[in-house]
């Protein structure tokens, strides 16, 4: 199936901001030509939930959220930034894992099972895509899915 990234990243975006009044969400979007990739929209929609919810639920302080859609010429990317609490070195290799959580006592206020993230991990994955962390501790953390663009066949001249 072939979904607009930048459309379903839109989409959501724009529920998230009906649901948490309190936080600011900011998009950096710049493109005007389609980001078609081969997904099944559905599951475009809930790995952008996963995170999207992960950056309002790991955000106690700081309550702003970054969307950023961007393109080249094999990749769409969409980056999901916040200013939360961050994710030590440590832990960062371990937080696709089924399962795990950072801080239990802390997290646990915060609800979850540790599995958000695996499974939005394997689903890009499964779409030849990956799904990658940068973070801080303390400072916050981007989230970035990259997906490959697909792109409209030439015609051959023969
Ligand atoms: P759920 O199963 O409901 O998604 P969860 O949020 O605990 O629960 P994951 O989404 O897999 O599970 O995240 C795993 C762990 O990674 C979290 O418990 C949290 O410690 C850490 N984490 C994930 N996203 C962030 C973030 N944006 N900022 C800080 N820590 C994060």
């Amino acid at each position: 199936e072939v979904t607009d990234a930048r459309e379903v990243a839109l989409q959501v975006f724009n529920n998230f901001k009906m649901i948490h009044p309190d936080f600011v969400f900011l998009i950096d979007d710049d493109l005007k030509d389609e980001t078609p990739v081969k997904i099944y929209r559905n599951h475009l929609e809930q790995v952008l939930i996963i995170l999207m919810d992960n950056a309002v639920k790991y955000s106690q302080k700081r309550k702003e959220v970054h969307l950023s859609v961007s393109k080249n010429e094999r990749y769409v990317d969409l980056a999901v930034q916040d200013f939360g609490e961050g994710i030590a070195q440590q832990d960062i290799a371990r937080v696709f894992n089924r399962f795990y959580r950072v801080d239990k006592a802390r997290s646990r206020d915060a609800g979850g099972n540790g599995l958000g993230l695996s499974i939005a991990q394997r689903l890009i994955e499964g779409y030849h895509g990956q799904l990658t962390v940068e973070s801080v501790l303390g400072q916050g953390s981007v989230f970035r899915i990259s997906l490959p663009l697909i792109i409209k066949e030439q015609k051959n001249a023969d």
